[in-house]
C-alpha cells in the first residue's frame, strides 16, 4: 500500500481546519482511525450485537467468536504462547492499576517497586497507590541528558527488596527505545516482576513479549489506529494465577455463594462485568490494519520522518532544544524554542491547521528533570508524509519571528 492509499483510509486526514489542511501530528496521544475499523463498530452493532459468554443463542455466540477472535490477534500481534495470557482492559492506565492492585496486596512492609524518571503517570502513580496501605517505596532510575535511562544506577538500586520493575518500552516524550530485555533479565536476577509500558511499543515497533521475557505488558488500542477504550494487559500464565483478582462481578467467577466464591480461570477471572466485546471485536481490525503494512514496514516509514524532521528543526530553527537524544528513538520530538511558551507555540501553529501536542504530556517528573514546566511534541503515524513535515517545520518558521 502507498501512503496515499494507506491515507484514503483515514476521512479525518482530509479535513480542514481553520481552512488549511488538517496536517495530524499527536499520534503519540492518540492515533486516528482507519475506515475499516469504524465499519466494524456499526457492523457489530447493526448484524451481531449480544452479550459476549453468555447466551447459547445465535448473536451471543457470534459477538463472543468476533472478541476471542481479537484475542487470538493479540497473543499472536505480541508473541504470546497463548490466549490465556491475553486480559482485555480499557486501556494502559487500566491495564498498570490492575497489575499494581493486584500484586500490591502481595507485597510486604518495606519492599520496593522501581520504576523510571521517564514515566508516564499511569506507571507511577498506580504504584504510589500501594503505599497508602502499605510501606511499600517506589524508586525512579535516573535519566541522563540525552534521555537514556542510567543503567549502572539500575543496577545499584536492584535488591532482594525489589518485588517489581515497571518501565515503558519506548518514552512517550523522549521516544528512547528502552533496553527491556536487559533490564527484564537485570530485574530476575533478583527476583522482581517485571512490566512493560508498551503504549508507545506496540504502535511502533515489532514486539514479542518472549524475547524480553517481562511478566506483564500494557498497551492501548487508541494509539494504534484502533477504537478509544480498549486495551490490552498481557500476563505471564503463572503470574495471573498467582494474583488475587482486580475488580468483582460477573464474568470473573466460577461459582457465587455467601460461604465464599471461586473465581473463573484466566484470562476471564481479571475481566469482570461485560467488556466493550464491540470496541475489541473492531480492534481485532485494527490490528488487521497493521499486519497488511507491517509493523517493521510503519516503524521504517516513521523513523525517516524522525530523521527527516529532526535533521530540519535542527538545521533551520535556532535556539532549539530537542529533548531525547538516544541513538535508538521512535518517532516523536519534543521540543522548545527558548524564550517561547510552548502553549503559545502549539496555539500559533494550530492557526495553520497542524496538531502537536504542548504541556508535561502526563511526565511532570521528567519534565522537572529537565528543569522545565513543559514542550511542544511532535509524534508520526503511518500516514504522515515529509511533505507534511516540510508544513510543520515552516510553520515553526513563520510563528518564532512573531514572539522576537
Ligand atoms: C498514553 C500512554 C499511557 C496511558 O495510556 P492510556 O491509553 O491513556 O491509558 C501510558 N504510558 C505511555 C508511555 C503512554 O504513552
Amino acid at each position: 500500500m502507498t501512503i496515499e492509499e494507506i491515507r484514503s483510509q483515514f476521512p479525518i486526514l482530509s479535513s480542514k481546519i481553520y481552512g488549511k489542511d488538517l496536517i495530524y501530528l499527536d499520534n503519540a496521544a492518540s492515533s486516528q482511525t482507519p475506515r475499516c475499523v469504524v465499519d466494524e463498530i456499526e457492523r457489530v452493532y447493526f448484524e451481531s450485537k449480544a452479550n459476549v459468554h453468555r447466551g447459547v443463542h445465535f448473536l451471543s455466540q457470534r459477538a463472543t467468536e468476533a472478541q476471542e477472535r481479537t484475542r487470538r490477534a493479540v497473543a499472536d500481534f505480541i508473541g504470546a504462547d497463548s490466549t490465556d495470557e491475553i486480559i482485555f482492559t480499557r486501556g494502559t492506565t487500566e491495564g498498570i492499576n490492575l497489575v499494581a492492585s493486584s500484586m500490591g496486596k502481595l507485597l510486604a512492609d518495606g519492599d520496593e517497586i522501581i520504576v523510571s524518571q521517564m514515566e508516564h503517570h499511569s506507571n507511577i502513580v498506580p504504584w504510589q497507590l500501594i503505599g497508602q496501605t502499605k510501606r511499600v517505596e517506589v524508586k525512579a532510575i535516573p535519566v541522563t541528558d540525552e534521555g537514556l535511562l542510567d543503567m549502572d544506577a539500575f543496577r545499584s538500586m536492584l535488591s532482594e527488596k525489589t518485588k517489581v520493575v515497571s518501565v515503558c518500552q519506548v518514552s512517550n516524550v523522549l521516544g528512547t527505545v528502552n533496553p527491556v530485555a536487559e533490564i527484564a533479565a537485570e530485574a530476575h536476577r533478583v527476583g522482581a516482576a517485571v512490566v512493560v509500558d508498551g503504549a508507545q511499543g506496540a504502535p511502533h515497533m515489532a514486539v514479542d513479549v518472549k524475547a524480553i521475557d517481562c511478566d506483564f505488558y500494557v498497551f492501548s488500542s487508541h494509539k494504534m489506529y484502533g477504537p478509544t477504550g480498549i486495551g490490552v494487559l498481557y500476563g505471564k500464565r503463572e503470574w495471573l494465577n498467582r494474583l488475587p483478582p482486580y475488580q468483582g462481578g460477573g464474568e470473573m467467577i466460577d461459582h457465587v455463594s455467601f460461604h465464599g466464591t471461586t473465581f473463573a480461570d484466566i484470562p476471564f477471572k481479571f475481566e469482570a462485568g461485560t467488556p466493550d466485546y464491540v470496541g475489541i471485536a473492531a480492534f481485532g481490525k485494527a490490528l488487521e490494519f497493521i499486519d497488511k503494512i507491517g509493523i517493521d514496514a510503519i516503524a521504517a516509514h516513521e523513523h525517516d520522518l524522525l530523521e527527516y524532521t529532526t535533521a530540519r528543526m535542527t538545521a533551520d530553527i535556532d535556539d532549539l532544544r530537542i529533548y531525547g537524544t538516544a541513538p535508538e528513538k521512535a518517532g516523536v520530538i519534543s521540543f522548545n524554542v527558548d524564550g517561547i511558551h510552548p502553549y503559545d507555540l502549539g496555539m500559533f501553529i494550530d492557526k495553520l491547521g497542524i496538531a502537536v501536542r504542548t504541556g508535561h504530556h502526563c511526565a511532570q517528573p521528567l519534565m522537572a528533570r529537565y528543569d522545565i514546566d513543559g514542550c511542544a511534541r511532535a509524534s508520526f503515524a503511518i500516514y504522515n508524509t515529509r511533505e507534511e513535515c516540510d508544513r510543520f517545520v515552516d510553520a515553526l518558521l513563520r510563528v518564532i519571528p512573531m514572539f522576537r
